[in-house]
Formats: structure tokens, sequence, C-alpha cells
């Protein structure tokens, strides 16, 4: 059980911290989806070093602009808001007026998965070799909020959640791990208990090994926990984290998006540049602000 001060170390709020990590997630997008599949040699020459949102890459975005991971975790805490808790039915029909939205981005895995349930109604991706891309991890961090004191429901729920499009055991160790982490960090505990989640899941699972860095960092669950795993136990601060993570490009902006998630529980709202702050989307933002408090009021750890 992560005991949850009102006020964590170094004083900040637990909003703060939620905030934090919800905003951190958003803005790790928006700065890394312009460098997505570059390498870190094409980043170098087209922007030095990227530490802006520039907007434009493959998809084309406008500055600030997030994408299907950001819009997904905001689908999944509507979901949520509309369901009062909890309920898998709502959230696949909340995933499924997403897709319909012709969303600018979306991963070959959730896009399958959505489209079974489109057919069949069915909740449950059957297991599958291939599923074992990050799409699921990256949506979860409204269950992170809304279950925060009680880690068997986070557990339970984040397994459906993540089995509605991917149904593999590395995704599901990930989300875990990944989920357990950024719980104890809003919790204002420290990085060396951090650091020993990290260090089970390898034990658990030698393929997450992240020492040395193998500097893969594709879409495949295992090279995006390795390398945020990576650039957060070896950066000094939510930029730093955040600079190191986007500018290795490959799934820059699944991989930004989780990072600052984890930096921006442990350090909170405060820590994230304003120039970020302020480039980052403004319905986004808003929806952001109002989702946490949504999902703090659930979780009945409002302030
Ligand atoms: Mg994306």
């Amino acid at each position: 059980m992560i005991m949850l001060p009102a006020g964590g170390a170094g004083g900040i709020g637990l909003r703060e911290r939620v905030l934090g990590a919800y905003i951190g997630f958003a803005v790790g997008d928006a700065l890394g989806a312009p460098v997505e599949f570059l390498t870190e040699q094409e980043i170098r020459m087209l922007h030095g070093t990227l530490c802006d949102m520039v907007g434009g890459g493959w998809l084309r975005l406008r500055p600030g602009q997030v994408t299907d991971d950001t819009q997904m975790c905001l689908a999944l805490g509507d979901a949520i808001e509309q369901a009062g808790g909890w309920n898998l039915s709502v959230a696949a029909e909340h995933f499924l007026g997403w897709y319909r939205s012709k969303p600018v981005d979306i991963g070959n895995t959730c896009r399958r998965g959505i489209a079974r349930y489109l057919r069949d109604g069915s909740l449950e991706s059957p297991f599958s070799e291939g599923d074992a891309g990050n799409g699921a991890v990256m949506r979860n961090l409204p269950l992170a909020v809304l279950t925060l004191g009680d880690d068997e429901a986070f557990a339970r729920f984040t397994l459906e959640q993540c089995h509605f499009t991917h149904n593999h055991p590395l995704s599901d160790a990930a989300a875990l791990a990944l989920g357990h982490m950024t719980r104890t960090l809003l919790g204002g505990h420290s990085m060396s208990r951090a650091r020993a989640i990290a260090d089970g899941l390898v034990s658990e699972q030698r393929l997450f090994n992240f020492e040395p860095y193998p500097k893969m960092c594709t879409g495949y669950v295992v090279d995006t926990v390795q390398t945020v795993f990576h650039v957060f136990f070896n950066s000094d601060s939510f930029e730093d984290c955040l600079l190191q993570v986007v500018n290795r490009g490959g799934d820059a902006d699944t991989n930004g998006a989780l990072a600052g998630m984890l930096a921006g529980a442990r350090d909170g709202v405060g820590a994230i540049p304003r120039r970020w702050l302020m480039k980052l989307e403004r319905p986004v933002r808003d929806a952001i602000e109002r989702q946490v408090d949504v999902l703090l009021e659930l979780a009945g750890k409002s302030e």
C-alpha cells in the first residue's frame, strides 16, 4: 500500500504532482512528436538539439499539438468521469468515439483492437505475439490516479484496460511497473523507491535490463521502458530528462510522454519549463486540469 502524504517531499502537494505527471506527459508528446521516427543524427542535422515544440514532422503538427498518446489518456479519463469510476464497457465506447474522430495518429495494435470491438463487441483482445507495442502502456495514467491508495484495483483495472487492445505479458509488466513507479512518485517518495521498482521489473524479466542502455527507442514496449528508465535515472531535472529522451528520436512522442509523466510526478507541475507549458495546445491543457480534479475527487484524494 502506498501512503500518500498531503504535501509530499519538498512541499509539493499531490495535486501539483498529478498535474505535473499529466501535463508532463502531454508536453513530452508534443515535444517529441515532430521528431518521431527520426534518428539521433537526423534530429541533430535538422534541429541541432531539439529544445522547443517546433511542430511539423511526419504528422505535420502545429507547434504544441499532441497526438494519440495524450488523446487516448483523455478519452480514458472521460470514460472514468462518465462512469463515475472504472468501467471497461464505457472506456471501450470512449476509445471508439476517439477512433471515429479521425485522430491525427493511431497505432496499428490500437486500431486493430478498436476495430475488433466495433465488429464483435468483445472487450478483450486475444493474446498475440505482435501485441508487445507500447500503445496500452502509454494511455494508463488516468487509472494510476483514479486508484491512488488501492494497489489491487490499480493492477486489475490496468490489465483490463490494456487487454482491450494489447494482450501480451511484456505490455502488462511494463504497464504495471510504470504505473507503480508513477504512483510512488506521486506519493512524494524517493528516487531510490522508484529505482527499486525498475530493478524489480528487471529481475522478473531480464529483457527489460537497461544497464548498459541498448540505445533502441522504437515503439516495442521493451525499448520504450529501457529508454524511459535510462533517461529518468540519468537526468537531473524535468527539462534535462525530456531533452534527452526526445533527442533520441524513434518513438519520441510516446517515450517523451512517459518520461514526462515520471519526471512530472516527481517534480510537480512547477518544474515544467514555461516555454513548453505555454505552447501546449490550450484546450488540451484545460482538459487535463479539469480531468485531474475529477480523478482526484473520484480517488477520494481531493485536497
Ligand atoms: Mg503518438
